[in-house]
């Protein structure tokens, strides 16, 4: 019905408004009528008159849509009686809707309170009046002819007046209204700078952000990537300066930039027809730039005086009048000078020597503010690049990062991550392990020696950093030989050096991160910001690690006697019978069970038990080779499967443990307890060629070295 504001529906509504008024005449005198029905109770339920009753309701509806469509009142300053159609055919609309209905759903009362309260924050005041009377009019008149009791009329106006008068209260509240309008304003502004950059094709070919990776230099040093803006700025100072010489029919328009000391101006962009030019630089105060060294922004001299000549002219000739214009430095001090009198100049000259006019002086003050523009802009563009190859970095060393799971992987993407970010000679990562810490991964010169090595944290600055848990050297820099892990280990030859601390949560170092490069002050304050945050998220994987780590372990190791465990051995066997096949080679199976075992259990008490696995697993793992597999196979039976070896090594072998479990003497306190280990074996590929026919041979081979009296090995045979 209202479409407040709005410019477009504002001139559609202007064009329609002569063919509108008879029309909204005619909705008005529908409103009333209806009105008069809904009041002599023709939307009672049971009510006389339904067919023509139902025709007028049409009616109401098919207006108050068109009136929408309208877009209500012309403007809410003018509001006629018939302007106030609209919200009365709304009104009557609601009122024939709850009368007809509210009988039967007495909840619909909120579609009549409900428009109350929408017309009081959509309307102005005076397009309510008539609405307002149509309500009281349409409820006295239900009043009088008995369709409601005098409690319920009171209570239906109660509740209008309050919904109408609490939102317009609260709609009309400062702090409501300072909102709307702060909304509006941005929504608007946002959704026409939107419209615009989509007009300009801002948004068209964006390259992915991690699609290329920018060189090292781009990140810590934004020089290095100006080219392109610098190359923009120019091609647009050099046309312009171009359409100022032209249109102002002048020899030459130059435009003089001072270096960052303010001592010389040099010749950044000129468009002359003289062939005398100088290029410069020239000293700051000579000619007509000394001029301009005053409390004047512009200078306009007709005719020239050849002491205030132009600098770029070797011959002070046919210079009939100069005009120069400093470049304002009204953004933020982006010139970067203390004196803002040494600022970059716009200067024009040409051979006659009529007086400069105002408005000539006008433009020139605008193209001096539309080159500031150009560089603002360009300046924005940098920082933009700047930002995006440092975020890409960061990006790509944390995807490094993120795919690493284990201790190692982890390590390893370390490294990665870091050559990502600086081109480093010599990385490590040391791990804090007891009172010390250890070198877990190195690379660059010497890096063999060290991994793998402790040191104290009372030498070199892994030490240091590990107790203070900051990054050090200070400024990173590196003078001679420095000792970095301890007394007897230098780093030579290194001028960048950055040993960061790699945090846990509760700030205890569980590590540090050494980066060094023979370059110097390749650690600036961003790029030690970026390592810092990848040394961080490395402290937070390295814990992961650990913990990825211990549940691998604690999924493949019994946890009792520290063999690997029955899944684990099943898994292995596998793998090293495939092995031995693909090389026609052997291997034995050994079965071992400790004799009467239970009785041990039950004589001396299960930890004591637990104490005779210990030992006897100790003596298993020791016999074995490292190629080898040693296993808890179950309770206390132990499987051992000796890569290469045949029946006579196999036997052997046996026959050694059974002596040295035989030999073995523990002590309780009852005094010194013995045992002794039965033995089968099957061997590959002699006894079987599988892994479930060895084992149960060398299980058949177990079981007669217990029938055949304990303490003894047994070779699988037929029987
Ligand atoms: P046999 O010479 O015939 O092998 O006699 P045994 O008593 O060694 O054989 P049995 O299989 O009857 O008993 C094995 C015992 O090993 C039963 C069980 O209580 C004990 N056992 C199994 N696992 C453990 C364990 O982890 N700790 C301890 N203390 N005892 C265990
Ligand atoms: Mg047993
Ligand atoms: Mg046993």
């Amino acid at each position: 019905m209202i479409n407040p504001g709005g410019d477009m529906a504002k001139g559609r509504r202007q064009a329609n408004r002569g063919g509108s008024t008879a029309l909204r005449r005619f909705a008005f005198a529908v409103g009333l009528t209806a009105v008069g029905a809904v009041a002599a109770g023709l939307y009672e339920p049971g009510a006389d008159y339904a067919g023509p009753a139902m025709i007028l309701a049409a009616l109401v509806l098919i207006f108050a849509l068109l009136e929408m469509r309208q877009g209500g009142a012309d403007s809410p300053s003018d509001f006629s009686l018939f302007g106030t159609a609209g919200p009365l055919l709304w009104v009557v609309a609601a009122w024939i809707f709850f009368r007809g209905f509210g009988t039967v759903v007495p909840q619909l009362i909120l579609v009549p309170v409900g428009l109350i309260g929408w017309l009081a924050i959509s309307f102005p005041l005076q397009a309510l009046l008539v609405p307002f009377l149509a309500v009281i009019g349409m409820e006295a008149g239900l009043w009088g002819l008995g369709f409601q009791e005098t409690a319920g009329l009171a209570g239906n106006l109660v509740g209008y007046a309050a919904a109408g008068a609490g939102l317009s209260i609260f709609m009309s509240s400062k702090a409501y209204r300072r909102r709307m309008r702060k909304a509006l304003i941005r929504a608007k502004r946002d959704t026409a700078s939107r419209q615009y950059a989509r007009d300009l094709g801002l948004f068209a070919d964006m390259p992915g952000i991690l699609n290329v990776l920018p060189d090292y230099d781009l990140i810590e040093d934004p020089e290095a990537g100006s080219q392109p803006a610098v190359e923009s700025i120019t091609a647009s100072f050099d046309l312009q300066l171009e359409l100022i010489r032209q249109t102002m029919a002048l020899s030459t328009v130059a435009l003089l930039w001072p270096d960052p000391e303010g001592y010389e101006y040099r010749l950044r962009s000129i468009a002359t027809i003289r062939k005398d030019i100088a290029p410069g630089p020239f000293p700051v105060g000579v000619g007509i730039t000394g001029a301009l060294l005053g409390a004047e922004e512009l200078v306009g001299l007709a005719p020239a005086t050849p002491s205030l000549g132009v600098p770029y002219y070797l011959k002070q000739t046919e210079v009939g009048g100069i005009l120069a214009v400093r470049l304002p430095d009204d953004a933020d001090e982006w010139l970067g000078f203390d004196d803002k009198k040494i600022a970059p100049v716009l200067c024009v000259d040409r051979p006659g020597q009529e007086l400069w006019t105002e408005k000539e002086k006008e433009t020139m003050v605008l193209a001096a503010r539309k080159l500031v523009l150009d560089v603002t802009m360009g300046r924005q563009f940098q920082s933009m690049a700047h930002e995006r190859s440092a975020i890409q970095r960061v990006c790509f060393a944390m995807r490094e990062l993120n795919g690493a799971l284990g201790l190692e992987q982890v390590l390893q993407a370390t490294i990665k991550a870091v050559r990502t970010l600086v081109a480093a000679d010599f990385i490590s990562i040391s791990l804090a392990c007891g009172k010390g810490h250890c070198v877990a991964l190195a690379e660059g010169e010497g890096a063999e020696q060290l991994v793998g090595r402790e040191f104290s944290t009372e030498e070199g600055l892994v030490g240091q950093v590990l107790k203070i848990n900051r990054p050090l050297p200070a400024k990173s820099q590196c003078h001679g030989p420095t000792q970095v892990f301890g007394h007897d280990h230098l780093l030579i030859g290194y001028n960048s050096l950055l040993v960061l601390p790699l945090q846990k949560e509760k700030g205890e170092a569980a590590g540090a991160l050494t980066v060094a490069v023979k370059e110097a002050k390749v650690f600036t304050k961003a790029r030690q910001e970026i390592l810092e945050l990848i040394a961080a998220q490395v402290a937070v994987k390295i814990g992961l690690g650990h913990a990825h780590e211990e549940i691998n372990r604690l999924a493949t190791i019994d946890g009792l006697t520290g063999l690997i465990n029955h899944r684990t051995f099943q898994h292995g066997f596998e793998v090293m019978l495939g092995r031995e096949e693909r090389r026609s080679g052997s291997l034995s199976l050994l079965l071992c069970d400790i004799d009467h075992f239970k009785k041990i259990n039950d004589s001396h008490g299960h930890p004591f038990g637990d104490k005779v696995l210990r030992e006897v697993a100790g003596i298993l793992r020791r016999a074995v080779r490292g190629v080898d597999l040693a296993a808890r196979y179950g309770g206390e039976e132990f499987a051992l499967v000796l890569e290469g070896s045949g029946e006579k090594g196999g036997a052997q072998m046996a026959e050694r443990i059974r002596q040295e479990i035989e030999k073995m003497v523990l002590h309780n306190e009852s005094g010194p307890v013995r045992v002794t280990l039965s033995l089968g074996l099957a061997v590959y590929p002699e006894h079987g060629a599988d892994k479930e026919c060895l084992i149960r041979r060398a299980d058949q081979a177990l079981y007669r070295a217990k029938k055949q009296g304990r303490n003894r090995v047994v070779v699988w045979r037929e029987e």
